[in-house]
């Protein structure tokens, strides 16, 4: 059969595309599979492997997966901005290379030992073996790399249910986990996913036989869906956290360390500065300094125009998530000067605005008369989450007081709240604090199980 030009043009196309495909295949696949139940059994084969490895092995891939969060920041930064359209570059970038740095590994897990006349008993941190993680659309590569290290270094492997708002960006960080765990010489599918996660694929993943733990980190809905699986569930759940400044504090700095905290990421962390909750002696001050660091006061107008386009009868208008206080101005026709970063207005704590958790730099303050009148309007407007409340005061019987009475998994005091994620804070990172279920600020050894190992009347050299 004679083939013309035309023809041999369009069979070679057809050939290169093929093969461009197939090349870009593995790259784009790994560790993504159809079906919940084939990239479970996948992730069970891969931790019975990563079981009969030494736990050195475990570093070298924990060392790949730092070195890829630092060297794919800048990408996976720019994806997720993309992708979801929330939060910025810059921030995330940062966020990637704490994570790299400063997410604890296997020195986390550590033994507890008796021993006396009776022989040596150890208590050792062991793997649950394949768990489940769900995770949120405002963290999505950061999250999954955090839970990887410290999963993996609890020696399991990791099947998440990745937000549908960010799948190339969470199947991108999947990919680099498996690449870090092929590269160190381990195996492939130590963290799996699905093409297209859905709620019906998470449902499969909460019931599988081979799934003992899962991790759900986002808003109330996936938290209560996860503890109500009839599985060990850790539930790393919404925030509303408040800010008190009381009249002891520093005020300038104060203001600026809110104003920080409230515009990183554009108030995506779930830790980030969400209201503000100041005395009446030192309010007007802290707004002035507030301004200063780049705040634009709305009117009450203005206000309501935000309410209209930031809530919607279903809860928060998603377009407006993560978005800076430019475009959220200009959603509601204000056009303001580059340096604004941040909305502010004075409300009472049944604000809509102030009450509800919004995940963008709109800050309402709410005044207080006194300290004890402070902590009871912050401790309302913390709504019984648990998760992170700060405050800015030189008194540490205030500092006490807040805390005892607002009993959060994060307090922090006099800085930024990312302080708590180690920027400028000592301590570890995470992405999941898990507020609900008590955990805390989650590492390897949250991943682990507790096993008794008895030796009777012997290996006690005393
Ligand atoms: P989200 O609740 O919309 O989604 C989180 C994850 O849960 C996604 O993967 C989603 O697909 C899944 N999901 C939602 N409802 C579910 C259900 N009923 N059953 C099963 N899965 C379900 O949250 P988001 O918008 O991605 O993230 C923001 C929220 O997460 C905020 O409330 C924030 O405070 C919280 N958050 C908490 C932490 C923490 O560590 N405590 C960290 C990040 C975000």
């Amino acid at each position: 059969m004679a083939v013309d030009q035309e023809q041999l043009q369009q069979i070679v196309t057809a050939v290169v595309a093929k093969l461009q495909a197939e090349r870009k295949a593995p790259e784009t696949t790994l560790g993504i599979f159809e079906e919940m139940n084939d990239a479970i059994a996948a992730a069970k084969e891969a931790q019975k492997v990563m079981q009969k490895m030494p736990m050195d092995f475990r570093e070298k891939i924990l060392t790949n997966i730092r070195k890829k969060s630092h060297d794919h920041a800048e990408i996976l930064a720019k994806m997720a901005v993309e992708e979801t359209g929330m939060g910025n570059v810059g921030d995330k970038i940062l966020k990637h290379h704490l994570l790299a740095e400063r997410t604890p590994g296997t020195e986390d897990i550590t033994t507890t030992a008796w021993s006396g006349d009776r022989g040596l008993t150890l208590i050792e941190m062991g793997p649950f073996g394949v768990i489940g993680a769900i995770t949120p659309c405002t963290n999505p590569s950061e999250t999954i790399l955090c839970n990887s290290i410290g999963m993996i270094a609890g020696g399991n492997t990791v099947v998440f249910c990745p937000h549908p708002a960010a799948i190339q960006t969470s199947q991108y960080a999947i990919r680099l986990v498996n690449e870090a765990s092929i590269e160190a010489g381990g195996p492939a599918n130590v963290a799996v996913s699905v093409r297209k996660p859905t709620m019906e694929a998470s449902k499969v993943m909460m019931a599988h036989k081979d799934i003992p733990l899962i991790a759900a980190t986002g808003g109330p809905g996936v938290v209560t869906s996860v503890l109500s699986s009839g599985k060990r569930g850790i539930g790393a759940g919404a925030g509303n956290p408040p800010v008190l400044v009381d009249d002891t504090a520093d005020i300038s700095k104060a203001a600026k360390d809110i104003v920080n905290g409230c515009t990183f990421d554009n108030n995506l962390p779930c830790i980030a500065e969400k209201e503000v909750v100041a005395i009446d002696s030192i309010a007007d001050e802290l707004i002035y300094h507030m301004v200063e660091e780049g705040c634009y006061v709305a009117s009450k107008e203005e206000q309501d125009k935000l309410v209209a386009t930031v809530l919607t009868p279903k809860g928060l208008n998603r377009k407006c998530v993560g978005r800076d206080a430019k475009t959220l101005l200009a959603m509601i026709g204000v056009t303001v000067p580059e340096q604004i970063r941040c909305i502010i207005f004075e409300g009472p704590k049944e604000h809509p605005l102030i009450s509800e958790e919004l995940m963008m730099p709109i800050l309402g303050i709410v005044r207080a008369k006194d300290i004890d009148d402070a902590i009871e309007k912050a401790v309302w407007l913390e709504h019984g989450n648990r998760h992170s409340a700060h405050m800015h005061s030189k008194n540490v019987e205030n500092l006490t007081k807040f805390g005892k009475a607002v009993d959060t998994a994060i307090f922090v005091k006099n800085a930024p709240s990312y302080a708590a994620l180690g920027f400028g804070g000592e301590g570890f990172c995470t992405f999941t604090i898990a507020s609900r279920t008590g955990e805390g600020l989650t590492s390897a050894s949250t991943f682990t199980k507790r096993r008794r190992c008895v030796m009777s009347d012997s290996l006690c050299v005393r």
